[in-house]
């Protein structure tokens, strides 16, 4: 009955390491619901396919930033409520933090604007523990072998922008944001994620009854 989620800037190793996390908490025995966000249930992934493919599709930055909170507002109402109310896990890469600072942050909306509306597309649902995945820009784009999306296509001043914004926000929240250093090779970036996942799934055992 733990939500987590993982972020960090595009190309740092989320997706990878998103996987090796669930494969991890399935040997303990936990039950697992794998989502992302945007997507994750039919009207999520259609959404995701016009903020993030579609190119030729005019957004204007407000609209573009509900349409993620829309495509959040599903996610959670759909795959998350029910899978935390069954007492299953959910891991899912990115949520609210990533509009926050992907819009708010580097794109220049109001971040306290965004968090409050976030609470309305999430009715108050936050992740008990969010990873930040973090290194340098510039590695992060060697690590994608793919043409730029609509956000990468921005330029690095943007993406410099929401690396910062996730250093921030977890000073800020540092109980349920934690950054780790995605700098090292998978194996060792993935002993550091489980490392604090596993302090946090401990430290749970012992508050219980
Ligand atoms: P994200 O989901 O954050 O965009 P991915 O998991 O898709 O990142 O990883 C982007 C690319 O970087 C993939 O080709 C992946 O194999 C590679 N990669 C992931 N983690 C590492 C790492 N620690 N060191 C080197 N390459 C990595
Ligand atoms: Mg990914």
């Amino acid at each position: 009955m733990l939500f987590l989620s993982l972020d960090g800037v595009d190309g740092v190793g989320k997706s990878t390491q998103l996987a090796l996390l669930v494969d991890w908490l399935r040997t303990r025995q936990l039950e697992v619901v794998v989502c992302r966000d945007p997507g994750s249930t039919r009207l999520g992934e259609a959404l995701r396919q016009i903020v993030l493919q579609g190119h030729d599709t005019p957004i204007h930055r407000i609209a573009e930033m509900l349409v993620y909170m829309a495509a959040r507002a599903q996610l959670v109402e759909e795959v998350i409520r029910p899978a935390l109310a069954k007492g299953k896990t959910v891991v899912c890469d990115r949520f609210l933090l990533a509009n926050v600072v992907y819009q708010g942050y580097a794109g220049g909306l109001d971040v306290e604007q965004l968090w409050s509306i976030g609470e309305v597309a999430t009715g108050g649902l936050h992740p008990d523990l969010t990873l930040v995945l973090d290194l340098d820009v510039p590695a992060a784009q060697r690590r994608l072998g793919r043409e730029p999306d609509r956000m990468e296509a921005q330029g690095s001043g943007f993406l410099e922008r929401v690396r910062e914004g996730f250093l921030i926000e977890s000073r800020l929240n540092h109980e349920r944001i934690v950054v780790v250093s995605a700098a090292g090779d998978i194996e060792y970036v993935q002993q550091s994620i489980r490392a604090v996942v596993e302090r946090r799934l401990t430290g749970r055992a012992e508050v219980a009854p």
